[in-house]
């Protein structure tokens, strides 16, 4: 572990457990950002995982580092709460992007064990479908977990759109590949979404669906810890559509989530955490007074409702959660 790994834990450590440290969180809210919840740690460990998944381990482990410093509060307590009546503890809220199968397979059973509440905002295209998420699919058959003939096949594509792969994707080192991979996939962004689109049906795809289906959604919510909102309807970036696209995109999510939940969130959530004057403008006139963002900082009652700050939760900081209070101590300087 390098020296500056073990400073930054040991900050984060000082931080949340003297009254001085603490100091600057009192009547702060921390939103947090998780994705999937994978039945395996040492598959969460990979670089091209680790910002989006964590393990079952790690996740339990951040469950009870959370409960021994904060009180974790459903999101909407957090938003509301009077700023006149400041908890002696700061408070937290979970909440995942995308809408995982695995959010109720793996998370679930360890929100509920612990009682920790939680809020998943879908992109409601992809609930009770067989609808792929691409850089899930493209990463894992570049990766090679559905086999070479796959791997090959969808190289042979990616060439023909114009996108060679790079040789690091060949390293026979686990961590360089699984790094080099990171960064491929970030450069396809770029393309056409339905270049992106046609990529991913190119691929084999695993027995399970990747995203919940309705009647998990409705099993979550009535266990009384989960609440729904909306990640847009087919996970487009909003800022790259055109008026009319983006109004069917927050009308098409908005119903699904009204004919899907007893109680959706009035919090819509960004894809990628991208949005500009007019998206948000546009969410608002969808009847949504908040919206969470990916910008780090912490929820003090006095920003914009609209672009809501939230911190990441990685497998490593899952599994180092002083890291994590590191990150939340610089959020309380900004
Ligand atoms: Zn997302």
């Amino acid at each position: 572990m390098s020296i500056k790994h073990v400073f930054k834990r040991t900050g984060g450590w000082l931080y949340l457990n003297t009254a001085l440290g603490r100091g600057p969180l009192r009547g702060a809210g921390v939103i947090l950002m998780l994705h999937r919840v994978l039945s395996n740690d040492r598959a969460a460990e990979l670089p091209h995982r680790n910002e989006l998944c964590v393990g079952p381990e790690a996740f339990e482990h951040l469950l009870l580092w959370l409960q021994r410093h904060f009180d974790c509060v459903p999101l909407m307590t957090l938003l509301l709460a009077d700023p006149e009546h400041v908890p002696n503890r700061p408070r937290v809220a979970l909440t995942f992007d995308d809408g995982w199968r695995d959010n109720a397979m793996n998370a679930f059973p360890l929100l509920r064990q612990y009682q920790v509440p939680a809020s998943i905002f879908l992109s409601t295209d992809f609930i009770g479908s067989r609808q792929h998420f691409w850089w899930e699919t493209l990463g894992e058959t570049l990766w090679g977990s559905h086999g070479q003939v796959a791997r090959h096949s969808l190289i042979e594509h990616l060439h023909q759109v114009g996108r060679p792969l790079p040789v690091l994707l060949d390293d026979i080192d686990d961590d360089r590949r699984s790094l080099a991979l990171v960064h491929y996939l970030q450069s396809l962004k770029s393309l056409d979404p339905q270049v992106l689109s046609d990529l991913t049906e190119s691929c084999p795809h695993g027995a399970q669906p990747q995203a919940l289906d309705w009647s998990q959604v409705r099993m979550l919510e009535d266990s009384g810890l989960i609440r729904f909102g909306p990640h847009g309807a087919s996970h487009a970036i909003l800022t790259g559509l055109d008026d009319q696209r983006l109004h069917e995109e927050l009308s098409r999510s908005r119903i699904a989530l009204e004919n899907g939940c007893a109680q959706p969130l009035p919090v819509y959530c960004y894809p990628n955490g991208d949005h500009d004057a007019r998206v948000r403008q546009q969410v608002a006139a969808h009847g949504y007074p908040f919206a969470l963002g990916t910008e780090t900082g912490l929820y003090r009652h006095d920003g914009d409702p609209l672009n809501l700050p939230r911190f990441g939760v990685s497998q490593r900081n899952a599994h180092h959660p002083e890291l994590l209070a590191w990150r939340i101590r610089r959020g309380t300087r900004s």
